[in-house]
């Protein structure tokens, strides 16, 4: 069976630029992928490719097995898409607009149960351009939902969102996935894709930079300690019968998931050649090593 969402080997360039330099990715149905990447990384490019917007320039853009632009019609009635700037005609109000977009649908959602679900009751009938920016993306998301889509294409969908509306962002994100739609959500906001993603593919300068579950992404478990005097990480690491890295002359990673015994024995070692311990951490975050291939990558173009 075919993926609901797949990029394969996907290409696509404005003129000299490949903004999307071949990439592979799939979303299963039931499943939320992240799409993650810095400003320009062709989150964007890659989405609109795969709704039909424009024409890959090789590989394939597929989605629910068709080709995006030659079965463009069957896509979209599927598929629920929201894009940056996204927008909708300036004096309607959320409840006209889902209204009147509901009848090209043969088996539309309810209206109100949108609203309701959208968190959008209290402005249902505001026009458009007087609307909040979280209420104008909240609106653009119940049109996505209308039409009961098994695909779901989320361009930055919290941006401009307060915290609240994000919460009601994420718990739709999880109910879409457990009826089996699949989502592709981009974002360039870590946080966001920690808190939603089943996995992650993160992209930098048109490809790929690594994908994966959460887990796999974060790496193995490290302690990582930071001493008032320079230590020797081989004592060290014979104490705590673990790899021993020096990062820099004060702080030390220790290729060891942290537990009370580790902790203790570290704190004895250091006490019986008299430094202190500034900081300890448990694990090298998720962000640290987000950061870590987003820099290396970018240092490498620049040298
Ligand atoms: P952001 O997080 O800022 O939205 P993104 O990851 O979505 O970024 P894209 O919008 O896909 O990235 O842009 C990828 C690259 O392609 C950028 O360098 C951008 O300037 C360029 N680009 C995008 N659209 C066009 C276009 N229509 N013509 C020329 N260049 C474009």
């Amino acid at each position: 069976m075919s993926y609901a969402i797949e990029a394969q080997n996907l290409a696509v360039a404005y003129g000299e630029l490949r903004a999307v330099d071949g990439v592979d990715f799939h979303v299963g149905y039931g499943e939320v992928v992240s799409l993650l990447g810095p400003n320009g990384a062709g989150k964007t490019t890659a989405v609109e490719t795969l709704l039909g917007f424009r024409s890959p320039t090789s590989g394939n853009a597929r989605v629910h097995g068709l080709d995006p632009v030659r079965d463009h019609q069957e896509v979209v009635l599927r598929t629920g898409a929201l894009l940056q700037r996204g927008g909708v005609w300036f004096p309607m109000s959320p409840v006209q607009v889902l209204r009147l977009t509901s009848s090209y649908y043969q088996a539309p959602r309810d209206v109100n149960e949108l609203l309701d679900l959208l968190d959008l009751r209290r402005c249902a009938k505001t026009p458009w351009r007087r609307l909040s920016g979280g209420e104008q993306q909240r609106t653009l998301l119940a049109l996505a939902l209308l039409g009961r889509p098994k695909a779901l294409l989320l361009d930055e969908p919290t941006t401009a969102v307060d915290p609240e509306g994000r919460q009601v962002i994420r718990d739709l994100i999880k109910n879409e996935r457990d009826r089996g739609c699949a989502l592709l959500i981009t974002t360039h906001e870590l946080s966001e894709a920690e808190r939603v993603a089943d996995r992650v593919v993160v992209m930098n300068r048109g490809h790929i930079v690594v994908q994966g579950t959460l887990d796999e992404l974060s790496g193995s478990p490290e302690m990582i300690l930071e001493v008032s005097s320079p230590i020797d990480p081989t004592a060290l690491s014979a104490v705590l019968s673990c790899a021993v890295t020096l990062d820099g002359p004060l702080q030390l990673r220790c290729d060891t998931a942290s537990s009370p015994e580790k902790i203790s024995l570290v704190t004895s070692y250091l006490n019986s050649v008299n430094v202190s311990m500034t900081s300890l951490r448990t694990r090298a975050s998720l962000e640290e090593r987000y950061l870590e291939l987003i820099g290396n990558e970018n240092s490498e173009v620049r040298s």
